[in-house]
C-alpha cells in the first residue's frame, strides 16, 4: 500500500525533526550560491541561525523575479560539472526560469514521482502512457523516470497527435495515462470521431491530471467519460516538477511530500502566514536538492491546507486543489474573478462541451467580458430556441457566481483554439 511506509506515515514530530535537520543542510548548501550567499551575508544568517522550524521565517522569501534576475546560474550551489539535467518553466508569464539538477537530485525527484504514482494504486504491471511534452517541460521526463522506477512499462507518447495516442492505448493496453485536463476533455471528441469508447474499448484505469488548474467537476467529467479514477498531480519546475503534491486514493486534497519540501501558506499581500485552513499563496522550500536549493519560494499558486489527518494513513500535509495563480486573477468592474470559477460553473451545465474561452475588452471606460463556450453539436441542428435557452441558463449561472453579467456566445464543438499544452483560458484585449 505504501512505497516507503516509514517515511509516508512518519509521526508529525519525527517528520519535523527530519525537516529541521534537512533545512539546516539546505541553508548550508544554498549559501554556496551567488544569490543566497549574498542574501545571507546581507541578513547575517547562516545555518547556525536555524534552531527550529520556526526559524525558517528568518530567511527572506524568494520570488520568480529573483530567479530571473540571477538567471541562469546565480542559484547554483555546486560546480557546473556536477549537473546532469536542465529543465525550464513553461514561461507563460515572462522569461522562463531554468532549473539544474545533479544526479542525486534526479534520483530524489524520481523517487517522489514513483511514490506518488504508487499511492494511487499504479503498479509494475501497469502500462503507462505519458501524454505530456517531453523536453524542457518537467511533465514529460519527470513522470517518465518515476514510472520506470516503479517498474511500469512506459510509453513515452509525448503530447499531441491525438489519433495515434488512442491507437497506442488500444494496441498496447494502456492502463494509466498522464494528461493535461483540458487535453483529456478535447481527446473525447477524437475518441468519438474514431468510434472508440474509452470505457469499453480501452483498458484505462487511472489518469494523472496535472499542469493546470481544473475543478472537481472537470475531474468528475473525465472520470465518467473515460471510466477511470483521475488523480490531481501538482508540481512546478522550480520545485523539480511533478511529485510535489499528489492525491491519494481518498481524492481529498493533495499530499505534499514533507520529507522533500517545507510547506507554508502566506497572505500574498501582507506576506504573513495565514492560519491553517485559510487560503493563501503556497510557499515551498526544497529540502533535498543539491544543485539548486531554493528556500521559501513564492509559487504564486493559491490554495489552503486541509487540516486534520488523512484516512489513508499518510501523515504528510494535504493542500486543496489549486485555485489558480495570483496573477490569473481577473479584475473586472472591481470584482475579482478566477477563470476556474467560470470553468466550474460551465462544467456543471448539461449540454456544455469541453472547451471555453474568456475574452476581455475595454469599451470607453467599461470593461466587458465575453465567455465563448463550446456546446454539444445537437444544439445547432433543429430548434434554435434550445440553444438560446442554454445560453440564458449559462448567463444566469455565471452571473450568480461572479456577480457581473458576461456576454455568452455559444459555438460548435471544436471551433475554439485548442492547445496541446496548458490551455489558454483568457484573452485580455484591454491593454492599450
Ligand atoms: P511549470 O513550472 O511550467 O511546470 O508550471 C507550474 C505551474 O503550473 C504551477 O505553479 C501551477 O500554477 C500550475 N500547475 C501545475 N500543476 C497543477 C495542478 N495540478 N493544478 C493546478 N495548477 C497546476
Ligand atoms: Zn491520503
Amino acid at each position: 500500500m505504501y512505497w516507503e511506509k516509514e517515511t509516508e506515515t512518519m509521526p508529525g514530530n519525527r517528520l519535523e525533526e527530519l525537516q529541521l535537520a534537512r533545512l539546516k543542510k539546505s541553508v548550508e548548501k544554498a549559501s554556496a550560491s551567488v544569490f543566497y550567499g549574498g542574501l545571507f551575508k546581507k541578513t547575517n544568517l547562516d545555518s547556525n541561525g536555524i534552531k527550529s522550524l520556526e526559524d525558517i521565517k528568518k530567511i527572506p522569501l524568494t520570488t520568480k523575479d529573483d530567479l530571473r534576475e540571477h538567471w541562469p546560474y546565480g542559484f547554483l550551489a555546486v560546480s557546473r560539472d556536477e549537473l546532469v539535467r536542465m529543465h525550464s518553466s513553461s514561461g507563460t508569464t515572462g522569461r522562463a526560469t531554468v532549473i539544474f539538477h545533479t544526479i542525486d537530485d534526479i534520483k530524489e525527484w524520481t523517487n517522489i514521482v514513483a511514490r506518488s504514482m504508487y499511492m494511487t494504486g499504479m503498479r509494475k504491471s501497469d502500462v503507462f502512457q505519458n501524454m505530456m511534452t517531453y523536453g524542457l517541460f518537467t511533465g514529460g521526463l519527470g513522470f517518465h523516470y518515476g514510472a520506470e522506477k516503479l517498474g511500469a512499462l512506459v510509453i513515452p507518447a509525448g503530447a499531441g497527435n491525438s489519433k495515434r495516442q488512442i491507437q497506442l492505448m488500444q494496441d498496447f493496453g494502456t492502463t494509466a495515462i498522464h494528461i493535461i485536463p483540458s487535453y483529456a476533455l478535447h481527446l473525447l471528441s477524437v475518441f468519438e470521431e474514431m468510434g472508440v469508447d474509452p470505457r469499453s474499448d480501452t483498458q484505462l484505469q487511472i489518469a494523472f491530471l496535472g499542469a493546470e488548474p481544473h475543478s472537481e467537476k472537470t475531474r468528475e467529467k473525465i472520470e465518467e467519460f473515460y471510466g477511470i479514477k483521475a488523480y490531481n498531480s501538482y508540481g512546478l519546475s522550480e520545485m523539480d516538477g511533478p511529485g510535489v503534491a499528489f492525491e491519494c486514493r481518498r481524492q481529498n486534497g493533495m499530499h505534499i511530500w514533507e520529507d522533500n519540501f517545507i510547506v507554508e501558506i502566506i497572505n500574498p499581500d501582507t506576506l504573513e502566514p495565514v492560519p491553517d485552513g485559510e487560503e493563501g499563496e503556497l510557499v515551498l522550500t526544497t529540502l533535498l536538492r543539491d544543485g539548486m536549493p531554493i528556500l521559501r519560494y513564492r509559487t504564486k499558486d493559491l490554495t489552503r491546507i486541509i487540516p486534520g489527518p488523512c484516512e489513508c494513513g499518510r501523515t504528510h500535509v494535504r493542500i486543496e486543489r489549486i485555485k489558480g495563480r495570483t496573477d490569473d486573477m481577473l479584475i473586472l468592474k472591481g470584482v475579482n474573478i478566477f477563470p476556474i470559477q467560470i470553468e466550474k460553473k460551465l462544467m456543471d451545465v448539461p449540454g456544455v462541451g469541453t472547451n471555453f474561452l474568456i475574452i476581455l475588452e475595454r469599451k470607453g471606460f467599461n470593461d466587458h467580458m465575453t465567455v465563448r463556450v463550446e456546446v454539444q453539436k445537437e444544439f445547432f441542428s433543429g430548434d434554435l430556441k434550445q440553444l438560446e435557452n442554454l445560453r440564458r441558463r449559462i448567463v444566469e449561472e455565471l452571473k450568480g457566481d461572479i456577480l457581473i453579467t458576461p456576454k455568452v456566445e455559444l459555438v460548435e464543438p471544436g471551433s475554439l483554439p485548442k492547445s496541446e499544452g496548458k490551455a489558454v483560458r483568457v484573452i485580455d484585449n484591454r491593454e492599450e
